[in-house]
C-alpha cells in the first residue's frame, strides 16, 4: 500500500510545494521512502528512504522546477528496502514518461521473464512498477505521433490492461501533460482536483482527497474503475473507459489505511467507521456483558470507538497513549522485536484499567502481537475485565494486491473460534464484525446499498480472478525467505 499525487499546474508555475504538502498529508499511506519527479524542458528526480521531510530538503525544492509532477510514499514491506526501488520511476527514451503506482502486479516475474526478455528490456529494479512504465511507454511509443492525445493514451493503458494483472492504480506525467489510470477493478483509489489561482487551473491526481484539501483543489470526481484520464495541452480533463470490470475497491482502506477525514469513491471514511463501531456495539450488547468503559487502540480505531460507546451509553476514553515518533510494528522482522516495540509505542493510563471492566477496541486483528500485549498490559493495570474487540473481521487470507500483511499461517485467528482466539490473547472474550456486516456498514455510510468490495484478505475471494493456490504458495515464500533475511 502507497501513496501518490500527481500534478499539472498552469505554465510557469513550479509545483513541488503542493506536492509535498500531498504527500506530507499521505504520509500514512508510506514511511519507507519517498521521491519525486518534476518536468522542466527535462526530468529532475529527488528519491530517498525515509520520511517526506528527510528525503526533501531546500535544496532540492530549488531543482525540482516546472508545472508537471508525480510523487510518492512508499508502504513498507518485508525485504523491499531498497533505494533503486524507490518510486516514481521515469524514462527519457523512447518517450519522456514517469510513474508511480499503488498496488501489486501479481504476474510481474511470468513479465520478466518472457514479454520483456523477448522484447530485450532488462529491468532495474525489483519494483513491479517497472513492468508497468515499460509496457505503458512502449505502447504509447508505437501510437504517438506530433503529440500525445487521449487516443494514445487509451491505447497504452489497454496494453497495460492486457499484459499487467493484479491491482494498480497509477499516475504520472510526461512532457505533455499527466495522465493516471485505475486498474480494470479499481481496487486502489485515485481522485482528481482542481483549483485556479491568478496564474490558471491546475489539477491534482492522488490516492486521497486529502491531498486536495490540503493545497485547496476541489473535487473534480474520483477515476472509475478500468478508466483513464488524460489532461494535454488543452489542459481539459478527458476520461475514456477503457476495461468494462465490476469495481471492487479495497475494504481495508476504510478500515485502516486511509485517513479518517478522507472520502474514497464518494464514501466518507470518518462515516463508515463511525457505523463500523454502532454495528459492533450492536453486536457486544447481545453478549450480556457489563462494561464500564471503551478504550480504543490508538489511532485507526478511536473514531469507531467513539460510536461504539455512545451507542452502549458507556465513556470511551484515552486508555492508551501512543508515541508516535516509535516506528511502524507491523513490519518489523520478527516477533520479538515487534511485542518490544509496540510496548515502546503504547503506554497506559492506570485509571482506565483499575477494577475496571473494559472493550479494547483495534481496527483488526492480523497477527495478534498487539492484541496480545494490549491485553495483558489492561490486566497489570488492574482491570476487571478484558473484552478485545475488532471492528473489522479477522484477517485469514495474504493480500496480493499490495499489503503485506502477513503469511496465512500468521494469521492468528485462522484455525481458531472465537472462543480459542480470546484464550491465545488472554482476552476474557473476543468480539469481531462479521464480513457482511463491514460490508453493509460501509455502503450505509455511503449511502450505496449495492456496493461490492475486494474483501480478500478476509473472505479470500480475490476478484481478479487469477490467484492460483501456487501464487499464494510462492509469495508467501517469498515472504518467509525475506523475513528470514
Ligand atoms: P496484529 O498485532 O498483528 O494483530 O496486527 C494488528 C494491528 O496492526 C492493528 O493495530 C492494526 O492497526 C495494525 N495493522 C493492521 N494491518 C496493518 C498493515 N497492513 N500494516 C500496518 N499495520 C497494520
Amino acid at each position: 500500500m502507497c501513496g501518490f499525487i500527481s500534478i499539472f499546474g498552469p505554465d510557469g508555475t513550479d509545483t513541488i510545494h503542493d506536492v509535498l504538502s500531498g504527500l506530507l498529508a499521505i504520509q500514512h499511506r508510506g514511511q519507507d521512502a519517498a521521491g519525486v519527479v518534476t518536468f522542466k524542458d527535462r526530468f529532475q528526480a529527488k528519491k530517498g528512504l525515509g520520511l517526506v521531510r528527510e528525503v526533501f530538503a531546500d535544496k532540492h525544492l530549488q531543482r525540482l522546477k516546472g508545472p508537471l509532477a508525480v510523487g510518492h510514499v512508499r508502504y513498507p514491506t518485508v525485504g523491499m528496502g531498497e533505494d533503486t526501488d524507490v518510486q516514481p520511476f521515469w524514462l527519457d527514451y523512447p518517450v519522456g514518461v514517469a510513474m508511480a503506482h499503488n498496488g501489486n502486479v501479481t504476474n510481474f516475474h511470468e513479465l520478466r521473464g518472457s514479454y520483456f526478455n523477448h522484447r530485450h528490456i532488462h529491468l532495474a529494479s525489483n519494483c513491479d512498477l517497472e513492468a508497468v512504465l515499460y509496457v505503458f511507454a512502449d505502447a504509447l511509443m508505437r501510437r504517438a505521433g506530433e503529440g500525445i492525445d487521449p487516443g494514445d493514451v487509451r491505447a497504452a493503458v489497454r496494453e497495460v490492461f492486457d499484459r499487467v494483472k493484479g491491482a494498480y492504480s497509477v499516475v504520472g506525467i510526461t512532457a505533455e501533460g499527466m495522465y493516471a489510470f485505475r486498474d480494470p477493478f479499481g481496487i486502489k483509489p485515485i481522485i482528481l482536483g482542481k483549483k485556479t489561482t491568478p496564474e490558471g487551473v491546475w489539477y491534482a491526481a492522488a490516492s486521497e482527497s486529502v491531498v486536495l484539501d490540503v493545497s485547496g483543489y476541489e473535487v473534480v470526481r474520483d477515476l472509475a474503475a478500468g478508466e483513464m484520464l488524460w489532461i494535454g495541452k488543452d489542459r481539459e480533463p478527458h476520461f475514456l473507459q477503457v476495461a468494462d470490470k465490476p469495481h471492487r475497491p479495497c475494504i481495508f482502506e476504510y478500515i485502516y489505511f486511509a485517513r479518517p477525514d478522507s472520502f474514497l469513491d464518494g464514501t466518507s471514511v470518518y462515516e463508515a467507521r463511525m457505523e463500523l463501531g454502532r454495528r459492533l456495539a450492536a453486536s457486544f450488547r447481545t453478549t450480556g456483558f457489563h462494561a464500564d468503559v471503551v478504550v480504543p487502540v490508538p489511532e485507526s480505531a478511536k473514531t469507531a470507538a467513539q460510536t461504539m460507546a455512545e451507542e452502549l451509553g458507556l465513556p470511551c476514553r484515552e486508555g492508551f497513549v501512543k508515541n508516535r515518533y516509535v516506528g511502524r510494528t507491523f513490519i518489523m522482522p520478527n516477533d520479538e522485536t515487534r511485542r518490544a516495540s509496540i510496548r515502546a509505542k503504547l503506554n497506559p493510563i492506570r485509571a482506565e484499567f483499575e477494577g475496571k471492566d473494559v472493550i479494547i477496541l483495534d481496527d483488526s486483528i492480523v497477527r495478534g502481537n498487539t492484541s496480545k500485549q494490549i491485553v495483558a498490559i489492561a490486566r497489570q493495570m488492574g482491570a476487571r475485565k478484558v473484552y478485545f474487540a475488532s471492528y473489522s473481521p479477522p484477517l485469514l487470507f495474504p493480500c496480493l494486491y499490495g499489503i503485506d500483511m502477513s503469511t496465512k499461517r500468521e494469521f492468528i485467528a485462522r484455525d481458531r473460534t472465537p472462543e480459542e482466539l480470546a484464550r491465545e490473547i488472554g482476552a476474557d472474550h473476543v468480539l469481531y464484525q462479521t464480513v457482511e456486516e463491514m460490508i453493509d456498514a460501509v455502503r450505509v455510510a455511503g449511502g450505496t446499498p449495492e456496493r461490492e468490495f475486494c474483501t480478500a484478505c478476509f473472505a479470500g475471494e480475490y476478484p481478479t480472478g487469477d490467484i492460483t493456490e501456487s501464487m499464494i504458495a510462492s509469495i508467501e515464500q517469498d515472504r518467509l525467505a525475506a523475513a528470514r533475511g
